[in-house]
């Protein structure tokens, strides 16, 4: 059995019809469907079911040039298009003017910072509801993610929590089904799919649209961003603004997007989720926890990601500090889904080796 989600859907039906029709092939008709839409199929490696399943990957990670016939016909969203633009050719002005301050700076928001204000405050706390803290603190947290410039709390939490409704589906806001660059940054170049109005707000975050300190940040998120470079500026001169906002700011978006991308295509599958989320050792170290999505998609409101004892999730232990110095309560412990259960070590043997090299491959 095959199965494809597609706008093409009515006509591949068809062209499978005929093809069984001929003793076509598999392999066959995955060529001719590849060549409708430019994308591939690979096969699913969760074997929930004991029938072949295939996924679509597009193939603008082998083809870069269908990323740049995207970005050339969809409609942009020319605000996200100006900083990203900017912010990545200010990232590489950065490297011509080095210092270890800087990029110690820079590391410094990689793997501390960032934990605790888009990890631990935007994502665990806002989006998921993963503990409770006061609302200062929680305030607080979702300040140093706003000012970190991970944008707008509201938005991010509405687009984060449509992700998790339609994991890998077309509704998804960065479809992994739709190849690497899309899922991983290019899905923010384009008009948002998740929009302020507030019939978005009301379906997604009923919870916090009312919120007047969360509204004041999301309307402020760029000028409370913006405000790092004045502050880096009086303390260490532009090699600091470079480093600590820009450089700082690049890698930070890079790491938090590659557990869209990455995290949706490489690593090995703990629960059987419906979509194609994977346990991503390297964006696990480097996302501080982030990257064992499989875990996180198998039961996202907990607080924990990393379950087994080599899954290091540094966001967790944050939230632990919280907790023991009394500011973080109700923290959500990880319960495996009963639905849809966890792989046995057999399959989880098979699927890690398979899987660490399941990115899209030709047939
Ligand atoms: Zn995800
Ligand atoms: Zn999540």
């Amino acid at each position: 059995m095959i199965k494809i989600e597609s706008k093409y859907e009515f006509l591949t039906k068809d062209i499978l019809r005929d093809l069984c029709h001929f003793n076509g092939s598999e392999r066959a008709f995955t060529l001719i469907y590849s060549s409708l839409e430019q994308i591939l199929l690979v096969e699913l490696s969760n074997r929930a079911t004991s029938s072949r399943s295939y996924t679509a990957y597009s193939l603008d990670f082998r083809y870069p040039k269908h990323v740049i016939y995207s970005f050339m016909t969809k409609k942009l969203n020319p605000t996200n298009v100006f900083w990203i633009t900017l912010i990545h050719i200010m990232a590489v002005v950065a490297t011509f003017y080095f210092s270890w301050t800087g990029l110690a700076l820079s590391l410094f928001g990689l793997f501390v910072a960032a934990p605790i204000g888009i990890n631990m405050g935007y994502h665990r706390l806002l989006a998921h509801k993963a503990f409770v803290t006061p609302i200062w603190m929680r305030n607080t947290l979702i300040t140093i993610g706003t000012f970190l410039g991970a944008g707008p709390p509201l938005q991010w939490a509405a687009a984060h929590r449509k992700h998790h409704k339609y994991s890998d589906q077309d509704q998804d806001p960065h479809n992994s089904r739709l190849g690497f660059w899309h899922s991983h940054m290019m899905h923010l170049m384009y008009a948002s799919e998740v929009g302020s109005d507030s019939e978005d707000w009301k379906k997604y975050i009923p919870d916090l649209i009312n919120d007047p300190y969360l509204k004041f940040l999301d309307k402020y998120s760029v000028q409370i961003a913006v405000l790092e470079v004045p502050l880096l500026y009086a303390w260490g001169g532009f090699q600091f603004v470079l480093w600590g906002a820009f450089f700082r700011l690049a890698i930070s978006l890079h790491v938090m997007w590659f557990v869209n991308s990455a995290s949706h295509m490489w690593g090995y599958r703990s629960h059987k989720t419906t979509d194609n989320t994977r346990n991503n050792w390297w964006v696990g170290i480097l996302a501080a926890g982030e990257g064992w999505h499989n875990n996180h998609h198998a039961c996202a409101n907990s607080a924990r990601h990393g379950v087994r004892w080599w899954e290091l999730d540094f966001t967790y232990l944050l939230i632990l500090c919280l907790k023991w110095a009394g500011l973080a309560t109700h923290v959500k412990g990880f319960i495996a889904p009963k639905t849809s259960g966890s792989l046995s070590s057999t399959d989880l043997s098979r699927l890690s080796t398979q899987d660490q090299t399941s990115a899209p491959k030709f047939l």
